[in-house]
């Protein structure tokens, strides 16, 4: 079945086509035949893309909005110019899979969309109101494009974390804010935590059940997830991805009373505030400089610029406290599982996080660390109690996987 994955942004729209079936999924024999982005829609749009032999091609042309993005793309990648000799026309688009960001309290798994589904993720706007309408926006230029014969099926970025305790997953605030509002923890990233866990448990020949590890997403956006008997059981962004670890441009945690502060003594709104916790804080915030670690890490190297390596320490910190927080919630645990692409790309910042954990059972083998790049391995010593891996991360093909079993109504393992 050739899976077309979709993931909608505002002015963007991320696709892959994976070609997969239950057997190739039992193997781990998944084919991805193409992949790329489409950035800028609205205005000259930038195409690029990459096909499975690795031929790339970036390219601009005008699109107006998500679906006549999603008509280009698919006319693209079926005419010859793509080489992709799969895929011939629309008719070969047999599924659409897409990321959706927020299920709410509903959705616990994945989803074949209905109209009732659909409806269910517009109930979702006001928990999401800057990622669900384009998640919706996908899904309906799909509908248009293919129409309602080609299965589409959504896969929630939250529903992984619906295992959350409620102790966990309540804030101290008075209840009926809950009731009324559906105000808690939701987490996200949960494709990509329960992507690596499936990973760590094949790797280490372990059952689902047998899966006692923390998670450390780190990319642009960061989470950590406690992870017991293959379930998430605590999670470090709540009712919106602005909490816990240091992000590339969000704050992650602070007193909730700092936001009035700001929007007091810079006579700005909380809306104002809220922009700028997510958009302008973070790695980008305390250095001044960029949101992108790379270069942050090239600066420090060449000028270590103070700032800069500021932003680094609180970065890393902020990772430290939560894997012993975490620790601590699940009564210990087996692995600390990095992701992300700085967790995957990065030893040093690996090191960093794991410096001075030895306490905790936890030593980086400096060696296996840095040859630990772009690959699963481990990446601690032999003798370190709690074992540290880097495993990298695959969103779309949990989202390809989960779209086939869920129109062969087989059940998908979280
Ligand atoms: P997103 O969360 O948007 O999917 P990614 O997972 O691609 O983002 O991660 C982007 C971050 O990963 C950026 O900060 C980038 O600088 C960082 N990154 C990628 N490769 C490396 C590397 N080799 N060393 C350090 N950081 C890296």
């Amino acid at each position: 079945m050739n899976v077309l994955v979709v993931n909608s942004g505002s002015s963007s729209l991320k696709f892959q086509v994976i070609s997969t079936d239950l057997e190739r999924i039992q193997q781990h024999k998944d084919d991805r035949l193409c992949q790329g982005e489409v950035e800028g829609i609205g205005g000259e749009a930038i195409v690029t893309f990459k096909n499975k032999q690795g031929e790339s091609q970036k390219f601009t042309t005008p699109l107006r909005d998500i679906s006549a993005a999603l008509d280009f793309l698919v006319r693209f990648i079926c005419s010859e110019r793509s080489g992709v000799p799969e895929m011939k026309n629309a008719g070969d688009v047999q599924a659409v899979g897409h990321r959706v960001v927020h299920g709410g309290e509903r959705f616990t798994e994945s989803a074949l969309i209905d109209d009732d589904v659909l409806k269910g993720i517009e109930d979702c706007i006001d928990l999401a109101p800057l990622h669900n309408p384009n998640n919706i926006k996908g899904i309906c230029a799909a509908r248009e494009l293919f129409g309602k014969s080609v299965p589409q099926v959504a896969v929630f970025d939250t529903a992984f974390h619906h295992s959350i305790p409620e102790q966990a997953y309540m804030y101290a605030v008075p209840y009926h804010l809950y009731r009324r509002h559906r105000i808690r923890r939701y987490g996200f990233h949960g494709t990509s935590h329960r992507y690596v866990a499936f990973r760590y448990r094949a790797l280490r020949g372990l059952t689902r059940e047998q899966t006692n590890i923390i998670t450390l997403h780190l990319g642009n956006g960061c989470s950590a997830a406690a992870i017991r008997g293959g379930s998430s059981l605590d999670t470090s962004m709540g009712m919106t991805p602005l909490e816990g670890l240091v992000m590339g441009t969000r704050s992650g945690d602070l007193d909730p009373a700092i936001v009035n502060v700001i929007a007091r003594k810079e006579g700005i709104s909380g809306f104002e505030v809220d922009t700028l916790l997510n958009t302008q804080s973070g790695l980008l915030g305390i250095s001044g400089l960029t949101n992108d670690m790379r270069e942050l890490q090239a600066e420090l190297k060449e000028h270590d610029d103070r700032r800069v390596r500021l932003a680094i320490e609180v970065f890393c910190y902020r990772a430290r406290k939560y894997i012993g927080a975490f620790l601590a919630s699940m009564g210990g645990a087996d692995a600390v599982v990095f992701t992300g692409g700085i967790g995957e790309n990065s030893p040093d910042i690996r090191a960093r996080i794991c410096a001075n954990m030895e306490g905790a059972g936890l030593k980086i083998d400096p060696a296996s660390n840095q040859a630990t790049v772009g690959r699963e391995g481990k990446i601690s010593t032999d003798d370190s109690k709690l074992p540290a891996y880097a495993i990298p991360t695959d969103e779309e093909l949990l989202i390809a996987r989960d779209t086939v079993r869920v129109i062969l109504s087989e059940p998908h393992p979280s």
